[in-house]
């Protein structure tokens, strides 16, 4: 963990005043204010099982979520074999993700050749509704600029009626997935929004959540009867029916014309505080008003969603989702006396630990240990709401490892561990029930089929929680194991 880097809220005079922080600034941040607990790394030397992954594989995620859409990694044939190996074995779906295929020589002299080349294939070949560039570690530190070299391709063809190909830089020796993710978005509606009448829909940016989720999400909407523009909707390209027709491009997904009449809408709800890039946006450029997450995961943060709908399309609860949200309560009060006190870690993408470290705080579980590779202030903000929901203040990890949070576990037993599949070894070895959540999930099948947010999912998510634990520590006849 880089300790120099724990910045728990940017506006340091207003942490100060709330918490009588005697830290100095957030730089020096310790967790004083006591509302959190910050542990020390046992090493400072490298990163073992990282819990995250490059900026491209966010990125890339965004963009199959549009339909007709074709990624183009600016990188070594590397950086896409990568990314269409974890999302192939996670997702189970065949993903396409092209590549300018840079080289010793290329490295050297540039890869403006190899870009307009790769542009041309692209177009030629596969005739796109949208061309996504992604940068990759190799061209950013070359400096390639991929604004001008699409200008160039552009010009080229002037004859032609090209696709939008939106650059996006995504660095991939800073930050995570996450912000690839953001950048994406951010990208798309800086280059193709346009202003030019009011709709009555509302954008909502999921953020790094499953295509369960998603339809999850619009099934809400549907329920509220709300018109909506989802930014980018992957939930039929990456959890495709089988049919008998192959296509190399999304065949579903957001329509490239949603993208374009995204700044018309009424609002923009990002699901995730780490997507609200685009929101951002929106709302400078367009006034479109801005809300921002937490990820509807649990009662509290459903409730917020919903509510936050409610107000936009001024209406009431519909009866369906009361229900929902009754059943979940109902569920919640069935399985407390086996969630409760028990003592859970979760590890994953800042917003999904979140949702989940609140979530399992509702339930009367210890979110005990909270780890994340991203760096975020937020997450931490984040994690001292959750702390006021829970007997114990969790341990939170913010820019760790999965190393960090097995030394942790090994001096600080948990019941019950919440991540993706890089946690099964420290399962298997330390002996705790995982359930398996969030991205990558390699080792199980269904990882697309997990829905996490709403009340309906929220009722199976206590069930196989509780089913969990008693699986685990009670004998046959449904004692608890001493
Ligand atoms: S970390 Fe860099 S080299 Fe590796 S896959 Fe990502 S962009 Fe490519």
């Amino acid at each position: 963990m880089n300790e120099d880097k724990l910045l728990p809220n940017e506006d340091y005079s207003k942490c100060q005043e709330l918490t009588n922080c005697d830290s100095g600034s957030h730089t020096n941040c310790k967790g004083s204010c006591g509302e959190i607990s910050i542990p020390k790394s046992k090493k400072h030397f490298a990163v073992i099982n990282p819990s995250k992954m490059c900026q491209p594989m966010g990125a890339v995620q965004v963009l199959l979520g549009i339909e007709g859409a074709m990624p183009l990694i600016h990188g070594s044939q590397g950086c896409s074999t990568y990314l269409r190996f974890q999302m192939c074995r996670h997702f189970r779906e065949p993903v396409n993700i092209s590549s300018t295929s840079m080289s010793e020589s290329t490295v050297v002299y540039g890869g403006e050749e190899n870009l307009l080349k790769a542009l041309d294939t692209i177009w030629r070949e596969y005739k796109p509704k949208l061309i996504g560039v992604t940068s990759s570690c190799l061209t950013e530190t070359i400096g390639d600029d991929m604004g001008l070299i699409i200008r160039k391709f552009r010009s080229k063809h002037p004859d032609e009626e090209l696709p939008p190909i939106i650059p996006i830089s995504t660095p991939s020796y800073s930050g995570s997935h996450v912000d690839g993710y953001d950048k994406a978005v951010k990208s798309l509606l800086e280059n193709m929004a346009v202003q030019n009448q009011t709709n009555s829909k509302i954008n909502i940016i999921t953020g790094n959540i499953s295509p369960a989720d998603i339809r999850e999400i619009k099934e809400i909407l549907e329920i509220m009867k709300c018109s909506s523009i989802i930014l980018t909707d992957n939930s039929e390209s990456l959890d495709a029916p089988h049919t008998d027709s192959v296509s190399f491009l999304p065949p579903a997904g957001t329509k490239v014309n949603e993208i374009i009449d995204s700044a018309n809408s009424k609002a923009t709800i990002s699901l995730c505080k780490h997507a609200n890039s685009g929101a951002k946006f929106l709302k400078k450029r367009f006034d479109v008003k801005s809300i921002s997450g937490p990820l509807p995961v649990g009662l509290k943060n459903t409730d917020k969603f919903i509510s936050a709908i409610c107000k936009i399309q001024n209406c009431d609860l519909p009866e369906k989702l009361e229900k929902d949200r009754g059943r979940l309560i109902d569920t919640i009060i069935d399985a407390h006396p086996y969630n409760y006190q028990r003592k859970v870690a979760i590890y994953g993408d800042p917003d999904v630990v979140s949702g989940l470290a609140g979530f399992t705080a509702e339930l009367g579980m210890i979110p005990t240990v909270v780890c994340t590779g991203a760096e975020s202030n937020r997450f931490m903000d984040d994690m001292k709401e959750v702390a006021k929901e829970s007997p114990t203040k969790p341990s939170v990890m913010e820019g760790c490892d999965l190393y960090d949070l097995q030394n942790y576990i090994k001096d600080n037993p948990v019941d019950l561990l919440i991540g993706n599949s890089y946690g099964a070894r420290i399962a298997n070895e330390e002996n705790i029930p995982l359930f398996r959540v969030g991205f990558p999930i390699y080792d199980r099948m269904g990882a697309q089929r997990i829905p996490i947010v709403g009340y309906s999912a929220g009722i199976s998510l206590v069930d196989t929680l509780a089913n969990m634990i008693l699986e685990k520590y009670y004998d046959a006849s449904g004692w608890e194991i001493e």
